[in-house]
């Protein structure tokens, strides 16, 4: 097992960061502010804080702290430098995401996303345990109007940062010793943002990059990429026609993910080696996904070389564009689009869309081939496609976290100005005054902008603020038993398994139907209880997800978000000025009332027929989505809520639940009668 690990250690030499190495750890301990930047792959993430640790026993006492935009990025790299350093994960080297902590009081090298670090400052301003916080992915930012943006959180950071250790002579009360901070990219604006951090040195590590040759195919538009049957034409034609090497595809989703990989093992299987393949070396294909969600101990799976003679085939989204690097790809086949999370002002809410990636992240793409040697892409859009649909710059990724929640730690954090506050980009207003508006409206500030004490309580949790508003009004009336499920059960993606074969998508949907009755009261969030519920009192709840097409990793991740959102809450709870509710409405009303605290922003009243109308102002006509447990009984109801919104070429509404008009009235009117510059502060001046 040694010589596995020793063969890592070495691997990790050959990468352009190495021959940098005593240079940077210099330029580290020379100033309070580093930019970095480095082509994709060339070693930052995995490198530079094992170096920094390395170094550390002599110079650099307290933590290393790194920040990744993705997840799924930060747990695998953290496994593979707890693998190059030869500890176990969660010792010396660890992770910690939203829901999910592996680290321990021997953590020295940890992980995180940035919304993890967030909640850091906010218990902790001076970063005490820290000496060197690492900003990862900080990349190049365009901002399109209509989105909003990931890059807001980095853009806190940086400013909360700079605000906190920008004067190099005064150390900040509660550190013996200054923070050093890095800031790390493969594409950045680099004297942008030295700078923002007031002039500080760049380093830029020397890249290697070969050449890659690139080709259009023919599809045209989202639905070639949706059916995917073309994307898995251009895979096998490479497998089959060309030289040995790993493909890497790029998809927009998991579920277009999971449909290519199934398609693609179906008509790999048929290939006749004999004939088909030029390059005798090639004797099978091997498939792998590659999304966000995906369980840990798969996406460690990536990683591995191929077996001799097989040609790996990662189907991947945009995650392995920029945050990992897989090696051995020489051929990469491009399908031109991304999932990411807009705001959409048709109906004022953020949705999932697909929509073309830029003609600069199409290149990061092609680049991905060329790391090791020369390479191939193969674009399946058309030269006119590029030409006409694709924008020139990154259009960038979106936090799932909504602005409303960051805004209010920003609050809290004591930073009361949110409009004026130095971002390196400067947000559109618009979208800070709407969360604002937002906050206001679940009583989370005052009208001239001040955090209230349910504020307070609320920046606890790691949930979109409506939802801490509804779990924190049930447990003021002592029914959290009935929120924390559900909130829990909407913080993991998948639940029901939707297998897309119509006669077993029959079975699923009849046993789906099935739960959503046992529930007793035909709403989607109450079935989500129920299932908690069954699932959790089950003796096989293994079995049981297996009997009901349920996921059983997700229901597994929801018992474990449940037990901390529940921990979070008994903590909150022992503080003596918890606010305390009594209700005197109908016992079978409770439930769905905590929600409409939550929901009031998404209520919607039916119009004509099966169409229903939002009350937000938007006034957007909305219909049930097919997985609602109410679908097709529309037109029995009046008034409902809903948790989020899909859009295709109509807007659907989904997880929905009847109410009543008497439940929200008094709380409508909170949807326009605020005053944003109130409570922005402006109006004051
Ligand atoms: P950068 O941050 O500069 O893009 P990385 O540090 O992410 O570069 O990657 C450096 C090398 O480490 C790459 O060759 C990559 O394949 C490898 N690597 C990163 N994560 C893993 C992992 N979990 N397992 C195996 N190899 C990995
Ligand atoms: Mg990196």
């Amino acid at each position: 097992k040694s010589t596995r690990l020793d063969s890592k250690e070495n691997e990790s030499e050959h990468l352009p960061i190495y021959q940098h190495k005593a240079k940077l750890i210099q330029a580290v301990k020379d100033s309070t502010f580093l930019v970095v930047t480095g082509e994709t792959g060339s070693g930052k993430t995995t490198q530079l804080p094992k170096y920094l640790h390395q170094a550390g026993k002599l110079s650099f006492y307290g933590k290393i702290g790194i920040t990744q935009p993705r997840r799924v990025a930060a747990i695998t790299v953290a496994q593979r430098v707890a693998q190059e350093m030869q500890c176990n994960l969660g010792r010396e080297v660890g992770y910690q995401v939203r829901f999910d902590d592996c680290t321990s009081p021997s953590t020295v090298v940890k992980y995180m996303t940035d919304g993890c670090l967030l909640r850091e400052i906010l218990a902790d301003p001076v970063l005490s345990q820290y000496s060197v916080v690492v900003l990862d992915e900080v990349h190049e930012r365009t901002y399109k109007i209509d989105l909003f943006l990931v890059y807001l959180l980095q853009d806190i950071l940086l400013g909360l940062l700079k605000k906190m250790f920008s004067n190099p002579a005064k150390t900040p009360k509660g550190r013996s010793i200054p923070l050093k901070v890095v800031v790390m990219s493969a594409t950045l604006e680099t004297d942008k943002l030295s700078a923002f951090l007031g002039g500080c040195p760049i380093f830029a590590i020397p890249g290697r990059a070969f050449p890659v040759t690139c080709t259009f195919g023919f599809a045209v538009g989202p639905k070639d990429i949706e059916s995917t049957g073309y994307v898995v034409k251009v895979a096998l034609d490479v497998h089959t026609s060309e030289m040995a090497g790993d493909i890497l595809v790029f998809l927009t989703g998991q579920s277009e993910i999971e449909r290519a990989c199934d398609l693609l093992y179906e008509k790999a299987e048929s290939i006749d080696y004999r004939y088909d393949v030029q390059d005798q070396t090639v004797e099978g294909l091997l498939i792998l996904p590659l999304y966000g969600s995906m369980p840990t101990d798969q996406q460690r799976q990536i990683f591995q070389p191929p077996p001799s003679g097989i040609r790996k085939c990662v189907v991947a989204t945009n995650i392995a564009a920029t945050s990992l690097t897989i090696n051995g790809i020489k051929y990469i086949i491009d399908s031109g689009f991304v999932k990411q999370l807009n705001h959409n002002s048709r109906v004022g809410m953020d949705i999932l869309e697909v929509v073309p990636i830029s003609k600069s992240e199409a290149q990061q793409r092609a680049g991905r081939a060329g790391r090791t040697s020369a390479g191939k892409c193969f674009r399946i859009y058309t030269k006119e496609f590029w030409e006409k649909s694709m924008p020139e710059y990154t259009v960038p990724e979106i936090q799932r976290t909504s602005l409303t929640a960051v805004i209010l730690t920003l609050k809290c954090l004591g930073v009361h100005d949110v409009i004026r506050f130095p971002y390196l980009d400067c947000p559109e207003e618009r979208f800070i005054l709407e969360a604002l508006k937002q906050l206001y409206q679940y009583d989370a500030i005052d009208r001239r902008g001040r955090v209230t004490k349910l504020g307070e309580l609320m920046v606890e949790f790691p949930l979109h603020p409506g939802l801490t508003r509804a779990v924190l009004k049930a447990a003021s009336l002592g029914c959290e038993d009935l929120l924390l499920p559900v909130a829990a059960m909407l913080s993991v993606e998948n639940i029901f398994i939707r297998p897309g074969h119509p006669e077993k998508q029959k079975e699923a949907d009849k046993k789906h139907r099935a739960l959503a009755a046992k529930s007793g009261s035909m709403n989607d969030f109450a079935t989500l209880l129920s299932v908690f519920q069954s699932c959790k009192s089950s003796d096989r709840p293994s079995a049981w997800c297996k009997d009901n097409w349920i996921h059983w990793r997700a229901l597994k991740s929801a018992f474990s978000v449940e037990t901390q959102l529940r921990e979070i809450l008994l903590r909150l709870q022992q503080k003596k000025d918890f606010p305390v509710d009594t209700f005197d409405g109908n016992k079978s009303e409770l439930f769905r009332r905590c929600l409409c605290t939550g929901y009031f922003t998404n209520v919607a009243r039916r119009s004509v027929g099966k169409v229903f109308c939002t009350m937000d102002g938007h006034g957007s006509m909305v219909h049930f989505h097919p997985s609602s447990s109410l679908f097709d009984q529309e037109d029995e109801l009046n008034w409902v809520i809903f948790h989020d919104v899909l859009v295709t070429s109509r807007v659907y509404i989904r997880t929905v639940c009847p109410i009543r008009y008497e439940w929200v009235k008094d709380l409508l009117p909170k949807l326009h009668e605020v005053d944003v510059y109130e409570l922005s502060g402006v109006a004051r001046e």
